[in-house]
């Protein structure tokens, strides 16, 4: 079967449902347009650069005030449970250390501790891979970030490579246009 010259691009179904530089731009009207209560934080390199134990006070000051919105965050991450553990405790939040992301359960179970169905919850993270493409096939609203160094260990940063491809790969079968986005870079998700 051959498909016309003219026919649409494919919706792009696994791209995040936004993506962002940093988590702190994922403000009030954002987090409205995605319709969610409550959100899932990944660590490294989204709560903290590779290396750094500390949560800077822009996102520090981005937890509390999600918060006190009264969303419930929470933190997912395959990072040791020491690690994850300071991090979270920094910023006031529970978590998930080893968390086997991008495994759907995972989030599925993680939402469930929010006391929210899926849909409700959105995964934050800086990985396709393991962060978005998970929280999506377990029916989460997904946001993309920016990593917050090129630091990493090894292994990520050879997962971030594969994942570059897949994405030139997608971009480029979709052609110019990025399909099923609406004007304020919110994607439509399936029903
Ligand atoms: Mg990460």
């Amino acid at each position: 079967m051959t498909t016309p010259a003219h026919a649409p691009p494919p919706p792009a179904r696994r791209a995040p449902d936004l993506r962002l530089a940093t988590l702190v731009e994922l403000d009030a009207g954002r987090l409205a347009d995605l319709g969610v209560d409550g959100v899932l934080l990944d660590v490294d390199e989204t709560l903290v650069p590779a290396g750094v134990h500390e949560p800077s006070a822009a996102v520090a000051g981005w937890v509390a005030q999600v918060r006190a919105r009264g969303l419930r965050v929470a933190g997912v991450s395959n990072g040791a449970p020491k690690r994850v553990a300071n991090v979270a405790r920094a910023v006031g939040i529970p978590a998930v250390s080893l968390a086997g992301k991008p495994w759907p359960g995972t989030f599925r179970r993680a939402a469930a501790r929010l006391d929210l169905p899926p849909h409700r919850v959105a995964m934050v993270g800086d990985q396709w891979f393991t962060d978005v493409l998970g929280a999506y096939l377990a029916g989460l609203r997904t946001v993309q970030v920016t990593p917050l160094s090129d630091g990493g260990l090894p292994h990520t940063r050879l997962l971030r490579r594969v994942e570059r491809r897949l994405e030139r790969r997608r971009t480029h079968a979709l052609g110019a246009t990025d399909e099923g986005r609406s004007a304020d870079g919110v994607a439509q998700r399936r029903g």
